[in-house]
Protein backbone atom coordinates (compact mmCIF):
# COMPACT_ATOMS: atom_id res chain seq x y z
CA UNK A 1 0.00 0.00 0.00
CA UNK A 2 1.46 3.54 -0.85
CA UNK A 3 2.78 5.10 1.94
CA UNK A 4 3.05 9.50 0.96
CA UNK A 5 4.72 11.57 2.93
CA UNK A 6 3.40 14.80 3.99
CA UNK A 7 2.75 17.27 0.86
CA UNK A 8 4.42 20.05 0.51
CA UNK A 9 2.20 22.52 -0.65
CA UNK A 10 0.38 21.83 3.12
CA UNK A 11 2.70 24.79 4.32
CA UNK A 12 0.03 26.93 2.90
CA UNK A 13 -2.09 26.12 6.00
CA UNK A 14 -1.37 26.70 9.27
CA UNK A 15 -2.16 24.82 12.84
CA UNK A 16 -5.41 25.78 13.87
CA UNK A 17 -7.06 25.90 10.04
CA UNK A 18 -9.91 24.25 9.17
CA UNK A 19 -9.08 20.79 7.20
CA UNK A 20 -10.36 21.33 3.87
CA UNK A 21 -9.64 19.49 1.11
CA UNK A 22 -9.46 20.33 -2.80
CA UNK A 23 -13.04 19.77 -3.00
CA UNK A 24 -13.86 22.22 -0.79
CA UNK A 25 -15.34 19.70 1.84
CA UNK A 26 -14.75 20.84 5.58
CA UNK A 27 -13.53 17.85 8.01
CA UNK A 28 -15.25 17.56 11.33
CA UNK A 29 -15.71 14.10 12.33
CA UNK A 30 -12.69 11.58 13.10
CA UNK A 31 -13.44 7.96 13.61
CA UNK A 32 -10.84 6.18 15.59
CA UNK A 33 -10.58 2.64 15.34
CA UNK A 34 -9.50 1.56 19.01
CA UNK A 35 -8.50 -2.49 18.03
CA UNK A 36 -8.73 -4.64 14.81
CA UNK A 37 -9.80 -7.50 17.12
CA UNK A 38 -13.67 -8.24 17.36
CA UNK A 39 -15.45 -11.03 19.64
CA UNK A 40 -17.86 -11.57 16.43
CA UNK A 41 -16.73 -12.93 13.21
CA UNK A 42 -19.84 -10.90 11.12
CA UNK A 43 -19.59 -13.01 7.44
CA UNK A 44 -19.24 -9.62 5.68
CA UNK A 45 -16.65 -8.28 7.38
CA UNK A 46 -14.22 -11.19 8.75
CA UNK A 47 -13.08 -14.16 8.13
CA UNK A 48 -13.95 -16.91 10.07
CA UNK A 49 -10.54 -17.85 10.58
CA UNK A 50 -7.04 -17.36 9.47
CA UNK A 51 -7.58 -13.35 10.15
CA UNK A 52 -4.12 -11.72 10.11
CA UNK A 53 -3.95 -9.54 13.22
CA UNK A 54 -2.48 -6.06 13.61
CA UNK A 55 0.87 -6.53 15.59
CA UNK A 56 0.61 -5.48 19.17
CA UNK A 57 3.13 -3.11 19.21
CA UNK A 58 1.91 -1.30 16.52
CA UNK A 59 -1.63 -0.68 18.19
CA UNK A 60 -1.58 2.99 19.63
CA UNK A 61 -1.29 3.55 23.05
CA UNK A 62 -3.72 5.58 24.62
CA UNK A 63 -1.30 8.60 24.74
CA UNK A 64 -0.71 8.66 21.07
CA UNK A 65 -4.34 8.49 20.49
CA UNK A 66 -4.91 11.09 22.59
CA UNK A 67 -1.80 13.31 20.81
CA UNK A 68 -3.71 13.02 17.24
CA UNK A 69 -6.87 13.65 19.02
CA UNK A 70 -5.93 17.15 20.63
CA UNK A 71 -4.66 18.22 17.16
CA UNK A 72 -7.52 17.03 15.29
CA UNK A 73 -9.49 19.60 17.36
CA UNK A 74 -7.61 22.08 17.38
CA UNK A 75 -7.86 21.99 13.45
CA UNK A 76 -11.91 21.68 14.19
CA UNK A 77 -12.98 17.48 14.05
CA UNK A 78 -15.75 17.81 16.65
CA UNK A 79 -17.13 14.62 16.67
CA UNK A 80 -14.50 11.34 18.08
CA UNK A 81 -16.48 8.42 16.76
CA UNK A 82 -14.61 5.47 18.25
CA UNK A 83 -14.68 2.09 16.57
CA UNK A 84 -13.06 -1.12 15.32
CA UNK A 85 -12.66 -4.11 15.80
CA UNK A 86 -14.99 -4.26 18.59
CA UNK A 87 -14.09 -0.93 20.75
CA UNK A 88 -15.32 -2.43 23.53
CA UNK A 89 -12.28 -5.08 23.53
CA UNK A 90 -10.17 -2.36 24.38
CA UNK A 91 -9.12 -3.09 27.97
CA UNK A 92 -8.85 1.00 28.67
CA UNK A 93 -11.67 1.74 26.51
CA UNK A 94 -13.01 3.71 29.72
CA UNK A 95 -10.24 5.79 30.58
CA UNK A 96 -10.04 6.31 26.09
CA UNK A 97 -13.20 8.17 26.62
CA UNK A 98 -12.28 10.04 29.40
CA UNK A 99 -9.31 11.37 27.98
CA UNK A 100 -10.94 11.88 24.20
CA UNK A 101 -14.15 13.89 26.20
CA UNK A 102 -12.06 16.25 28.02
CA UNK A 103 -10.69 17.35 25.14
CA UNK A 104 -11.99 20.89 23.57
CA UNK A 105 -12.28 22.67 20.20
CA UNK A 106 -10.49 26.02 19.43
CA UNK A 107 -14.36 27.68 20.74
CA UNK A 108 -13.62 26.06 24.08
CA UNK A 109 -16.28 23.47 22.99
CA UNK A 110 -16.01 20.00 23.84
CA UNK A 111 -15.79 17.54 21.48
CA UNK A 112 -18.80 15.13 21.32
CA UNK A 113 -17.68 11.29 21.81
CA UNK A 114 -19.77 8.58 20.10
CA UNK A 115 -19.38 4.99 19.74
CA UNK A 116 -20.25 2.05 17.32
CA UNK A 117 -20.68 -0.94 19.01
CA UNK A 118 -21.67 -4.51 18.56
CA UNK A 119 -23.35 -4.30 22.18
CA UNK A 120 -21.66 -7.24 23.65
CA UNK A 121 -20.38 -5.91 27.02
CA UNK A 122 -22.17 -3.00 27.48
CA UNK A 123 -24.31 -3.61 30.56
CA UNK A 124 -21.06 -3.64 32.35
CA UNK A 125 -19.33 -1.07 31.26
CA UNK A 126 -22.23 1.69 30.07
CA UNK A 127 -22.06 3.24 33.07
CA UNK A 128 -18.88 3.63 33.65
CA UNK A 129 -18.60 5.18 29.89
CA UNK A 130 -21.10 7.41 30.52
CA UNK A 131 -19.57 9.02 33.26
CA UNK A 132 -16.53 9.24 31.62
CA UNK A 133 -17.98 10.86 28.59
CA UNK A 134 -19.66 8.83 26.52
CA UNK A 135 -22.51 10.81 24.37
CA UNK A 136 -24.30 8.56 21.55
CA UNK A 137 -24.63 4.81 20.67
CA UNK A 138 -24.69 3.12 17.55
CA UNK A 139 -25.10 -0.42 17.91
CA UNK A 140 -25.09 -2.94 15.70
CA UNK A 141 -27.64 -6.18 15.20
CA UNK A 142 -28.75 -7.62 12.00
CA UNK A 143 -30.96 -9.65 12.89
CA UNK A 144 -33.73 -10.86 15.38
CA UNK A 145 -33.57 -14.70 15.51
CA UNK A 146 -31.20 -16.69 17.23
CA UNK A 147 -30.21 -19.62 14.70
CA UNK A 148 -29.72 -16.31 12.38
CA UNK A 149 -27.50 -14.19 14.44
CA UNK A 150 -25.01 -17.63 15.28
CA UNK A 151 -25.18 -18.15 11.22
CA UNK A 152 -24.50 -14.53 10.64
CA UNK A 153 -21.72 -13.82 13.36
CA UNK A 154 -20.65 -17.29 13.71
CA UNK A 155 -21.18 -16.92 17.49
CA UNK A 156 -24.04 -17.74 19.49
CA UNK A 157 -24.39 -14.52 20.98
CA UNK A 158 -27.41 -12.79 20.38
CA UNK A 159 -28.41 -12.49 24.40
CA UNK A 160 -25.74 -10.54 24.55
CA UNK A 161 -26.02 -7.99 22.18
CA UNK A 162 -29.91 -7.63 23.17
CA UNK A 163 -28.76 -6.91 26.74
CA UNK A 164 -26.39 -4.17 25.28
CA UNK A 165 -29.02 -2.81 23.63
CA UNK A 166 -31.26 -3.29 26.51
CA UNK A 167 -29.18 -0.96 28.48
CA UNK A 168 -28.49 1.72 25.77
CA UNK A 169 -32.43 2.34 26.14
CA UNK A 170 -32.28 2.44 29.59
CA UNK A 171 -29.60 4.92 29.88
CA UNK A 172 -30.03 8.39 28.96
CA UNK A 173 -28.12 8.34 25.77
CA UNK A 174 -29.94 9.28 22.34
CA UNK A 175 -30.49 9.61 19.68
CA UNK A 176 -29.35 5.67 20.32
CA UNK A 177 -29.35 3.85 16.51
CA UNK A 178 -29.51 0.54 15.71
CA UNK A 179 -27.49 -0.67 12.78
CA UNK A 180 -28.19 -3.33 10.20
CA UNK A 181 -26.20 -4.28 6.67
CA UNK A 182 -29.72 -5.48 4.69
CA UNK A 183 -28.44 -9.17 2.95
CA UNK A 184 -30.54 -10.58 0.16
CA UNK A 185 -31.71 -14.20 1.58
CA UNK A 186 -30.36 -13.59 5.08
CA UNK A 187 -32.30 -11.06 6.65
CA UNK A 188 -34.07 -8.98 4.13
CA UNK A 189 -37.60 -10.78 5.71
CA UNK A 190 -36.34 -9.13 8.68
CA UNK A 191 -36.47 -5.43 8.06
CA UNK A 192 -39.94 -4.61 9.36
CA UNK A 193 -39.59 -6.50 12.76
CA UNK A 194 -35.90 -4.66 13.21
CA UNK A 195 -37.83 -1.06 12.90
CA UNK A 196 -40.13 -2.18 15.33
CA UNK A 197 -38.23 -3.38 17.44
CA UNK A 198 -36.18 -0.56 17.24
CA UNK A 199 -38.83 1.95 17.76
CA UNK A 200 -39.61 -0.03 20.89
CA UNK A 201 -35.98 0.75 22.14
CA UNK A 202 -37.00 4.69 21.48
CA UNK A 203 -34.27 3.88 18.63
CA UNK A 204 -34.02 4.56 15.37
CA UNK A 205 -32.99 1.77 12.73
CA UNK A 206 -30.51 2.41 9.94
CA UNK A 207 -30.22 -0.13 7.11
CA UNK A 208 -27.05 -0.21 5.15
CA UNK A 209 -26.15 -0.97 1.87
CA UNK A 210 -23.66 -3.90 2.13
CA UNK A 211 -19.96 -3.10 0.53
CA UNK A 212 -16.88 -4.39 -0.78
CA UNK A 213 -15.12 -4.67 2.46
CA UNK A 214 -15.15 -7.87 3.93
CA UNK A 215 -11.65 -9.15 4.47
CA UNK A 216 -12.65 -12.27 2.13
CA UNK A 217 -13.36 -9.96 -1.06
CA UNK A 218 -16.89 -11.99 -1.47
CA UNK A 219 -18.93 -9.01 -2.20
CA UNK A 220 -21.20 -9.56 -5.21
CA UNK A 221 -23.23 -6.54 -6.36
CA UNK A 222 -26.03 -8.90 -7.33
CA UNK A 223 -26.25 -10.22 -3.59
CA UNK A 224 -26.55 -6.60 -2.09
CA UNK A 225 -30.03 -5.40 -1.16
CA UNK A 226 -30.29 -1.66 -2.14
CA UNK A 227 -31.48 1.22 -1.12
CA UNK A 228 -34.71 0.97 -3.37
CA UNK A 229 -35.47 -2.40 -1.94
CA UNK A 230 -35.21 -1.48 1.47
CA UNK A 231 -37.82 1.71 0.71
CA UNK A 232 -40.20 -0.81 -1.35
CA UNK A 233 -40.34 -3.00 1.82
CA UNK A 234 -40.90 -0.62 4.21
CA UNK A 235 -43.31 1.03 2.39
CA UNK A 236 -45.67 -1.78 2.53
CA UNK A 237 -45.84 -1.53 6.34
CA UNK A 238 -45.32 2.16 7.00
CA UNK A 239 -45.48 5.59 4.73
CA UNK A 240 -42.28 7.32 4.99
CA UNK A 241 -41.69 10.58 3.93
CA UNK A 242 -37.95 12.08 3.75
CA UNK A 243 -36.69 14.22 6.74
CA UNK A 244 -34.67 17.00 5.16
CA UNK A 245 -31.19 18.51 6.14
CA UNK A 246 -29.12 15.70 5.95
CA UNK A 247 -25.81 17.28 6.08
CA UNK A 248 -22.33 15.45 5.92
CA UNK A 249 -24.29 12.28 7.67
CA UNK A 250 -24.20 9.27 5.92
CA UNK A 251 -27.90 8.40 6.65
CA UNK A 252 -30.93 9.30 4.69
CA UNK A 253 -33.74 9.37 7.05
CA UNK A 254 -37.69 8.87 6.27
CA UNK A 255 -40.51 9.55 8.79
CA UNK A 256 -42.72 6.52 9.79
CA UNK A 257 -46.23 7.72 9.46
CA UNK A 258 -45.57 11.16 10.39
CA UNK A 259 -43.08 10.50 12.82
CA UNK A 260 -41.82 10.83 15.56
CA UNK A 261 -39.82 7.85 14.93
CA UNK A 262 -37.17 7.59 11.26
CA UNK A 263 -35.73 5.10 10.00
CA UNK A 264 -32.01 5.51 8.12
CA UNK A 265 -30.68 3.86 5.45
CA UNK A 266 -27.07 4.63 4.81
CA UNK A 267 -26.83 3.50 0.69
CA UNK A 268 -22.98 4.23 -0.19
CA UNK A 269 -23.00 1.56 -3.02
CA UNK A 270 -26.63 2.73 -5.15
CA UNK A 271 -26.28 6.15 -3.58
CA UNK A 272 -23.29 7.81 -2.47
CA UNK A 273 -22.91 10.90 -0.64
CA UNK A 274 -19.36 11.33 -1.15
CA UNK A 275 -20.19 15.21 -2.04
CA UNK A 276 -20.83 15.88 1.92
CA UNK A 277 -18.38 13.72 3.24
CA UNK A 278 -16.38 15.38 6.45
CA UNK A 279 -15.33 12.06 8.03
CA UNK A 280 -11.28 10.75 7.83
CA UNK A 281 -10.32 7.60 9.74
CA UNK A 282 -7.25 6.69 12.09
CA UNK A 283 -6.26 3.31 11.99
CA UNK A 284 -5.92 1.06 14.95
CA UNK A 285 -1.93 1.10 14.15
CA UNK A 286 -1.54 4.34 13.73
CA UNK A 287 -2.68 5.10 9.71
CA UNK A 288 -5.07 7.96 8.56
CA UNK A 289 -7.36 7.47 5.81
CA UNK A 290 -9.76 9.70 3.84
CA UNK A 291 -12.55 7.58 3.08
CA UNK A 292 -13.62 4.22 3.84
CA UNK A 293 -12.63 2.46 0.42
CA UNK A 294 -8.96 4.65 -0.04
CA UNK A 295 -6.17 2.61 -0.83
CA UNK A 296 -3.63 4.82 -0.09
CA UNK A 297 -2.82 5.19 4.04
CA UNK A 298 -0.93 8.31 6.20
CA UNK A 299 1.44 6.54 8.83
CA UNK A 300 1.62 8.37 11.71
CA UNK A 301 3.53 6.14 13.47
CA UNK A 302 7.03 6.99 12.77
CA UNK A 303 5.61 10.39 13.35
CA UNK A 304 4.63 9.29 17.00
CA UNK A 305 7.63 7.49 17.74
CA UNK A 306 10.30 8.59 16.16
CA UNK A 307 11.36 11.57 17.63
CA UNK A 308 8.57 12.15 19.99
CA UNK A 309 10.38 15.84 21.21
CA UNK A 310 10.63 17.35 17.56
CA UNK A 311 7.53 19.00 17.08
CA UNK A 312 5.05 16.70 17.44
CA UNK A 313 2.06 18.66 17.18
CA UNK A 314 3.33 20.19 13.67
CA UNK A 315 4.08 16.72 12.26
CA UNK A 316 0.75 15.42 13.38
CA UNK A 317 -0.87 18.50 11.71
CA UNK A 318 0.94 18.34 9.06
CA UNK A 319 0.39 14.98 8.51
CA UNK A 320 -3.89 15.59 8.87
CA UNK A 321 -3.40 18.76 6.51
CA UNK A 322 -1.68 15.72 3.49
CA UNK A 323 -4.22 13.31 4.04
CA UNK A 324 -7.05 15.23 3.73
CA UNK A 325 -5.70 17.03 0.58
CA UNK A 326 -5.17 13.56 -0.77
CA UNK A 327 -9.05 12.60 -0.97
CA UNK A 328 -10.42 12.23 -4.11
CA UNK A 329 -14.17 13.29 -4.79
CA UNK A 330 -15.84 9.72 -4.46
CA UNK A 331 -15.43 6.52 -3.74
CA UNK A 332 -15.51 4.60 -7.39
CA UNK A 333 -17.19 0.85 -5.91
CA UNK A 334 -19.11 1.97 -9.05
CA UNK A 335 -16.30 2.28 -11.34
CA UNK A 336 -14.96 -0.90 -13.01
CA UNK A 337 -11.67 -0.07 -12.18
CA UNK A 338 -12.56 -0.35 -8.58
CA UNK A 339 -9.71 -1.68 -5.98
CA UNK A 340 -11.30 -3.22 -2.63
CA UNK A 341 -9.09 -2.36 0.05
CA UNK A 342 -6.40 -4.98 1.20
CA UNK A 343 -8.14 -4.36 4.74
CA UNK A 344 -11.09 -5.27 5.76
CA UNK A 345 -13.57 -3.65 7.55
CA UNK A 346 -12.40 -4.58 10.97
CA UNK A 347 -9.16 -3.51 10.61
CA UNK A 348 -10.29 -0.08 8.70
CA UNK A 349 -12.79 1.19 11.40
CA UNK A 350 -16.51 1.40 10.41
N1 LIG B 1 -17.86 -3.97 15.99
C1 LIG B 1 -18.64 -2.77 15.93
C2 LIG B 1 -19.97 -3.00 15.27
O1 LIG B 1 -20.15 -4.03 14.64
O2 LIG B 1 -20.82 -2.13 15.37
C3 LIG B 1 -17.91 -1.62 15.26
C4 LIG B 1 -17.12 -1.93 14.03
S1 LIG B 1 -18.09 -2.45 12.63
C5 LIG B 1 -16.84 -2.63 11.41
C6 LIG B 1 -18.95 -0.94 12.22
C7 LIG B 1 -20.12 -1.08 11.30
O3 LIG B 1 -19.66 -1.50 10.03
C8 LIG B 1 -21.17 -2.09 11.72
O4 LIG B 1 -22.44 -1.45 11.77
C9 LIG B 1 -21.14 -3.12 10.64
O5 LIG B 1 -22.42 -3.67 10.40
C10 LIG B 1 -20.65 -2.32 9.47
N2 LIG B 1 -20.04 -3.14 8.40
C11 LIG B 1 -19.02 -4.02 8.53
N3 LIG B 1 -18.72 -4.56 7.33
C12 LIG B 1 -19.57 -4.02 6.42
C13 LIG B 1 -19.77 -4.17 5.02
N4 LIG B 1 -19.03 -5.01 4.29
N5 LIG B 1 -20.73 -3.43 4.42
C14 LIG B 1 -21.51 -2.57 5.15
N6 LIG B 1 -21.35 -2.38 6.48
C15 LIG B 1 -20.41 -3.09 7.11
FE1 LIG C 1 -17.00 -7.44 14.66
FE2 LIG C 1 -18.36 -5.25 14.01
FE3 LIG C 1 -16.98 -6.64 12.13
FE4 LIG C 1 -19.15 -7.75 13.20
S1 LIG C 1 -19.08 -5.85 11.96
S2 LIG C 1 -17.14 -8.78 12.89
S3 LIG C 1 -19.11 -7.00 15.26
S4 LIG C 1 -16.12 -5.53 13.81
Amino acid sequence: MPRPAAHASDAAAAPGDPLVDTHGRVHRDLRISLTDRCSLRCTYCMPEQGNEWLAKSSILTLDEIVAIARVAASDGITTFRLTGGEPLLRADIVEVVRRLAAISGPDGRPVDIAMTTNGIRLPDVLPALVDAGLRRLNISIDTLRRDRFHELTRRDRLDDVLDGIAAAAASGLRPLKLNAVAMRDVNDDELVDLVEFATAHDAQMRFIEQMPLDAGHTWDRSRMVTQDEILATLSSRWSLEPVPGRGGAPAARWLLDGGPHTVGVIASVTAPFCGDCDRLRLTADGQLRNCLFSTTEYDLLPVLRADPAAGLDVDIDRMLRSCVRGKLPGHAINDPSFLQPVRGMNAIGG
